[in-house]
């Protein structure tokens, strides 16, 4: 049975903790490993934080993060209304940043594509960025009591 969710929260740094747990919280109704749950935080938190920081440099607007559980499959999507991207591809290139000022290194987009099984990213300039993860939850072989 299909199990949804819908956060929107505050593009504030310190929303990214509470993005990466509740959606942590949430996949727990899959019995995933404690590996699949860090993996999953870990894209969440890039994911996240690339909204907070690249989508909306100036000002605070909401960030958008919708799960959505099927059997064995967490799906998610994590959405701002922010400036975009004019090149994707080039944005999600191993160690591209466009704000090496920051220190930021360009590992995000690589980090959600090494732990999630699939990554999509639509974005539009100046309309926003939607990044959509997908990742089978092959299930904690010793079960989980529920
Ligand atoms: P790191 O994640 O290692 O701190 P980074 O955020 O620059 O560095 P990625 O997360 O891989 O690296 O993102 C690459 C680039 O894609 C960013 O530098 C930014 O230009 C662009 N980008 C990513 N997410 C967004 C977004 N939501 N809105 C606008 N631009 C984005
Ligand atoms: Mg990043």
């Amino acid at each position: 049975m299909k199990n949804e969710m819908t956060l929107a929260f505050d593009s504030l740094s310190e929303n990214e903790g509470f993005a990466r747990v509740a959606v942590a919280a949430f996949v727990t109704r899959l019995n995933p490993t404690l590996e699949e749950v860090a993996d999953i935080r870990t894209a969440v938190s890039e994911a996240v934080t690339n909204a907070i920081i690249h989508g909306y440099p100036d000002g605070v607007h909401t960030v958008v993060v919708r799960a959505v559980l099927h059997e064995e499959t967490v799906e998610l999507w994590i959405t701002d209304e922010g400036v975009g991207m004019e090149d994707v591809k080039q944005a999600m290139e191993p160690l591209y940043t466009s704000r090496p000022e920051l220190e930021r290194s360009g590992m995000g987009f690589m980090f959600m594509e090494a732990f999630m099984d699939q990554v999509e990213v639509q974005s539009s300039p100046g309309v926003g960025t939607t990044v959509y993860m997908k990742k089978r939850i092959k299930q904690d072989a010793a079960g989980q009591e529920d």
